[in-house]
């Protein structure tokens, strides 16, 4: 830059110099010739009046003695003169000098114009002028006078040759003179630039080497200049102050955001870009946050957690389980494997609480030895509650990969975390409420809200549910005899038989006093009856501890109906449960009843239903 500048400084001068120069030589030149020029006329002139007064006074004869005087005229190399043809005739040829003696005499007679000529060698130029002299019987004295000729008649011309070598010499030498005049200057020119521009070029310099280097998201080059100029300074000042606040709120931002935003640990190089991914992120969190505030239970939060962790994060193949205690068992809550996966209660992440990878053993956890690269991370949400992310890869490179996106998953489950903690607490209080205290099964109040869900499931399903009631025959004599803490301990014994002989997919409900209803999940006719029985069975086999050290036992009848064989409301099917064990009842107790319309006492009854 600054040898670009000096360059064109100097050259713009050097070529100024050397027009100056060529001009000024040709001017010495020109000056030279016109000098000459005007002498020549001078002499031209002078020779003319010469002649005229030799004539007059009739010493034509010695002219040559005059001319040749003349001609020793400083700078006059040669001079003649020619006869024109009007005075040869009247006068004679004249002397033999005085013929023409080349064509410009001949053409300067004949055109009766001024010629110039220059002639010109390496040593020497020369100015040839011949002047025509023209007849008139206007000067003094008149030419009629002894020429008999016309007016404006040629009478013959004079030739003079001028030297002027020293001219050009002169010239020449005032070139060289502006040429090293000019050399001089361009070199004091070179100098006071070189001397100016250095700590200018040098804050440039420095200025564009900090600009790239915080382009590669380098922030904390500072801009030098040695030059103590107040301009500097001030340039230096400026743009260093800008770098200081830029790194530092750039770094500010970073660290109170690592305060609660785990950042990726490949994060970008370049604090600016850094600071804008963070802020990104920490928008799609908010946003994350704001959305899952409205869901409506954990497992709305779930799915949107495994949607992000598919469509955002860009996870495959991976599960998600929720796990803890009050009655969570481990269950997938979402699923985006790309096999069919179950979970085993003895998973090694949940049971060791730390993150399981291939990369640590190839089987390091025998249950999820699907895959040869395979990652499980228990999160914790509450001392009651955990979720566990299950991800298959197909190769060690891709599970590195997911490795470093492990800080984004972490900081939308710590997004969800709160939420998490208070839905589950609120389902923990739903079904605390909803749930009998002495034998730990749903009550009433939960099979209104349960049955709705059940009955629109089982609509759109075509699920077929087992209907049983089932009560303690002769439970009041039990109160009566052991107390009323010992008929407790038969409810609860019954509580535990229902339990031990139902599936998990089937729900057992405390109906009221020592009265309970179970709802079959997809359970057959035959299957009913069977279940029934084993209930029964089960029961009557059951010894109830007394207050004492014996034991007794007691039975139990019950009664089943279908849905929706029996009726395509499920309230009227727990009703007709309800007729089938008064039929029991009404048998002799200790018995199991499938509900049938004969039952029904009157025709207007049953048409009731
Ligand atoms: P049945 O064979 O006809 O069913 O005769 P039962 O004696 O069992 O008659 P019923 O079903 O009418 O009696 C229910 C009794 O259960 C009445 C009530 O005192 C008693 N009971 C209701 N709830 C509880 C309870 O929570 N604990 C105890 N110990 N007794 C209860
Ligand atoms: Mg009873
Ligand atoms: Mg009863």
């Amino acid at each position: 830059m600054q040898k670009k500048l000096s360059l064109i400084i100097v050259g713009t001068i050097f070529i100024s110099f050397m027009l100056l120069m060529v001009i000024s030589a040709l001017s010495i030149r020109n000056l030279g010739i016109k000098n000459a020029e005007e002498k020549a006329q001078i002499i031209a002139n002078l020779v003319q009046d010469g002649l005229s007064a030799h004539m007059l006074s009739g010493t034509m004869a010695q002219r040559e003695f005059f001319l040749k005087k003349i001609s020793t005229a400083k700078g006059v190399d040669a001079l003649w003169v020619v006869r024109s043809n009007s005075v040869i005739n009247q006068f004679g040829k004249g002397f033999s000098n005085e013929v023409a003696r080349d064509s410009i005499d001949e053409e300067a007679l004949n055109s009766a114009t001024v010629h110039k000529q220059i002639i010109e060698d390496s040593g020497t130029v020369k100015l040839r002028v011949t002047t025509p002299y023209i007849a008139t019987e206007h000067g003094t004295p008149n030419c009629m006078q002894c020429h008999q000729t016309k007016e404006g008649e040629v009478l013959g011309s004079i030739s003079i040759v001028f030297d002027i070598t020293e001219a050009r010499t002169n010239g020449i030498l005032n070139a060289l003179m502006i040429l090293g005049f000019s050399i001089v200057i361009m070199l004091l020119v070179f100098m006071i630039i070189n001397r100016s521009m250095r700590p200018l070029m040098e804050i440039f310099h420095s200025i564009t080497f900090v600009m790239n280097k915080a382009q590669e998201g380098e922030y904390v080059r500072r801009v030098r200049c040695s030059s103590q100029e107040k301009e500097y300074q001030n340039v230096k000042f400026g743009i260093n102050s800008l770098l200081d606040k830029l790194e530092g709120t750039l770094t500010d931002i970073e660290m109170t955001v690592k305060k609660f935003l785990a950042l990726s640990p490949n994060h970008q190089p370049d604090l600016l870009l850094e600071t804008q991914s963070i802020v990104h992120e920490l928008s799609d969190i908010y946003q994350f946050k704001r959305t899952i505030e409205f869901d409506e239970d954990k497992e709305q939060v779930y799915h949107r957690i495994g949607s992000i962790l598919q469509h955002d994060i860009g996870l495959k193949d991976f599960v998600l389980i929720e796990s803890g205690k009050n009655d969570i068992h481990p269950n997938i809550v979402f699923d985006a494997s790309s096999q069919k996966r179950s979970i085993n209660l003895n998973c090694r992440a949940l049971r060791t609480k730390q993150t399981v990878t291939s990369d640590q053993f190839r089987d390091i956890c025998g249950l999820c030895n699907t895959s040869a690269s395979h990652l499980c991370i228990p999160y914790l949400i509450s001392s009651d509650l955990e979720l566990l992310l299950s991800i298959w890869e197909r190769t060690p490179e891709e599970l590195t990969h997911t490795k470093t996106l492990l800080p984004k998953i972490q900081n939308y489950i710590d997004a969800a975390r709160p939420e998490l903690v208070s839905k589950n607490l609120t389902e923990i209080l739903k079904v605390s409420s909803t749930t009998d205290a002495l034998t730990e099964l749903y009550n009433r109040k939960y099979l209104d809200e349960y049955i709705e869900k059940a009955l629109s499931q089982a609509k759109r399903n075509g699920i077929i549910y087992g209907i049983l009631m089932i009560d303690i025959d002769w439970f009041k004599m039990v109160n009566d005899t052991y107390g009323h803490d010992i008929g407790d301990r038969a409810i609860k014994a019954l509580s535990q038989a229902l339990k031990a002989n139902i599936r998990e997919s089937d729900t057992a409900f405390r109906f009221g006093g020592e009265e309970f209803l179970v709802l079959l999940y997809e359970c057959e006719d035959a299957m009913v009856m069977q279940i029934a029985e084993k209930i029964r069975l089960a029961f009557e086999k059951m010894p109830i501890q007394s207050n004492t050290s014996a034991t007794f036992y007691k039975t139990l009848s019950v009664g089943a109906s279908i849905f929706p064989k029996d009726s395509d409301s499920l309230l009227k099917c727990i009703k007709f449960a309800d007729i089938a064990l008064y039929n029991a009842k009404d048998s002799g107790r200790n018995c199991c009843k499938r509900f049938d319309p004969s039952m029904i006492e009157t025709k207007e009854l049953r048409n009731d239903f």
